[in-house]
């Protein structure tokens, strides 16, 4: 179901899926070099005159195989008030592009968590940083950018996130635009020194279920509360 949306690819046969469970699992494996990748961008390499800095990672594969999947990190530019912005997210999604990736199977997106900073670029106050309106437009025009992309927006200095998938984000903005509400995605805390506990809840699942969306899997073991038994 999840793979025959995918745009531009055919039903995927069982080797496929198994390598898509796989590349799931490696993806939630290196979320915490991701996160890291993306503070790092935003805290050493971002440029931004009013000092609002950003940061992303994004985990990219090739279907072929041909290349190994890989982790692009980026950060924003924003020199002066006449040049246009260029943010995180698009600098990440620019390389993957120019690297000849397919896909982006998920995005960490790292920023300030202050609700007055957040509201001054974004006119409204949400958890965690998101995508701006013009990054949720590139993103749709992006070939790599799927709605199953899982999008992790994370604090600079806390472990607290937002998961979505790409789909859901849009979904979320365009019913508040509709209903003026604001709606609020649940917020993760997801605790990055005890990552194997969220690694095993990914390969608990996976293994326990026989028809597994390795989509949904992710999402759950990024946004639970992760307590296993020893
Ligand atoms: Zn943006």
């Amino acid at each position: 179901m999840v793979s025959s949306e995918r745009q531009g690819r055919e039903l995927p046969d069982p080797e496929q899926e198994l390598q898509e469970s796989t590349d799931y699992s490696q993806f939630v494996s290196a979320i915490p070099l991701m996160v890291n990748m993306a503070r790092h961008g935003a805290e050493n390499e971002a440029f931004s005159y009013r000092e609002f800095h950003v940061g992303a990672s994004a985990y990219a594969v090739k279907f072929d195989g041909s290349k190994p999947p890989i982790v692009i990190g980026g950060a924003n530019y924003k020199p002066d008030q006449d040049t246009p912005k260029y943010c995180a997210e698009m600098d990440v999604i620019d390389h993957a592009t120019e690297d000849g990736y397919d896909h982006i199977i998920g995005m960490v997106i790292a920023g300030t968590d202050d609700p007055e900073e957040i509201r001054a670029v974004m006119n409204r106050i949400t958890p965690t940083l998101h995508p701006c309106g013009a990054c949720q437009t590139k993103m749709d025009n992006s070939r790599l950018i799927t709605p199953e992309t899982i999008i992790v927006t994370i604090a600079l200095d806390s472990d607290k996130a937002q998961i979505h998938t790409f789909d859901d984000l849009k979904m979320v903005y365009e019913v508040e635009e509709q209903a003026g509400n604001a709606i609020q995605s649940p917020v993760a805390e997801l605790d990055l020194a005890n990552w194997g506990q969220r690694e095993d809840a990914f390969d608990a699942i996976t293994q326990a279920t026989a028809d597994v969306d390795p989509v949904r899997v992710t999402r759950m073991a990024l946004s639970s509360t992760v307590r296993l038994e020893d």
